[in-house]
């Protein structure tokens, strides 16, 4: 395994900063609707892909520099709280959202999962001032909830990575009040504000590639170096569009083969079994 040789000195100079996000409880996103066409990720940018992953492993030999982690669904148990806000909320509105199917939407933006939702059933997109009112509506809904409780096994895994001296990066839709803060609260000295990739710093969100290829940015890695830890479809397309390794945990109601058709490359059970299995993984690389 490669250390970074520098992570003590540069993971102390980045978590010294405080500042935090602020925003709304989910920003609608200024995306533009991402649920009308696929996207097109472009990989020009990009070195190489990775070698054949058959057998389990990256392939890449040992070059694991970093470990990407989605944030709902699963470090924190939030997921179900989402669900019941869209059902109710599009319900009210006349639309017919079941809430396994919001599991299937996860990480599009709102506006997305509202014009998905109304393409179907009516034929026509919403207009903008009805997308923010449902939305609000199901922002206030989910407001209503607890917080959410931080995934069984998450802070464990997360600790061993810290100590296998990776890095450790957030790539997330979300634009919560205080993500950081409360990252910090849950699981102590491992996140920092400069290795997160929020609703504030994309254009499109997934599932295009955009927010796994800014992370690597923000890491100085290359798709080689980095392993994605993904528990919704859309953010599995995400970040095997940026070419990046993908471990999919299905914390969620849906089948494997959800995970599995997008490309996942491993599949774990839950964040417990991930954690449990995670010196195995390393050892297969
Ligand atoms: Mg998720």
């Amino acid at each position: 395994m490669e250390k970074t040789p520098s992570k003590s000195s540069q993971a102390r100079r980045f978590c010294e900063s405080k500042d935090s996000v602020s925003a709304t409880e989910a920003p609608l996103a200024s995306a533009p609707s991402m649920g009308r066409t696929q996207p097109s990720p472009t990989h020009s940018a990009l070195p190489p892909n990775s070698p054949s992953i058959e057998g389990g492993g990256k392939g890449g030999g040992s070059a694991l520099r970093a470990v990407l982690f989605d944030m709902d669904g699963v470090l924190y148990n939030s997921m179900p709280y989402h669900a019941k806000a869209w059902h109710r909320a599009m319900t009210e509105f006349g639309f017919d959202l079941p809430e396994d199917e919001v599991y299937l939407h996860e990480g599009r933006t709102g506006a997305s999962t509202v014009n998905l939702v109304s393409m179907r059933q009516h034929g026509v997109e919403e207009t903008e001032e009805r997308i923010q009112e449902i939305y609000s509506v199901k922002s206030a809904y989910f407001n209503e909830f607890p917080p959410a409780e931080p995934m069984p096994g998450a802070f464990e895994l997360l600790q061993k990575i810290k100590a296998q001296g990776l890095k450790i990066l957030i790539v997330t839709g979300s634009g919560q009040h205080s993500l950081l803060d409360r990252l910090n609260h849950h699981f102590p000295d491992i996140f920092c504000r400069e290795l997160m990739v929020t609703a504030f710093d994309v254009k499109y969100g997934k599932p295009h590639p955009e927010p796994y290829l800014m992370g690597m940015q923000k890491g100085g890695l290359t798709p080689e170096e980095c392993v994605v830890v993904e528990n919704a479809p859309l953010g599995v397309r995400a970040a095997k569009a940026a070419g990046i390794y993908t471990i999919a945990v299905n914390t969620g109601p849906l089948p494997d083969k959800v995970l599995t058709d997008e490309g996942a490359d491993r599949l774990y059970p839950s964040m417990q079994a991930l954690c449990d299995g995670w010196e195995e993984f390393v050892a297969s690389l």
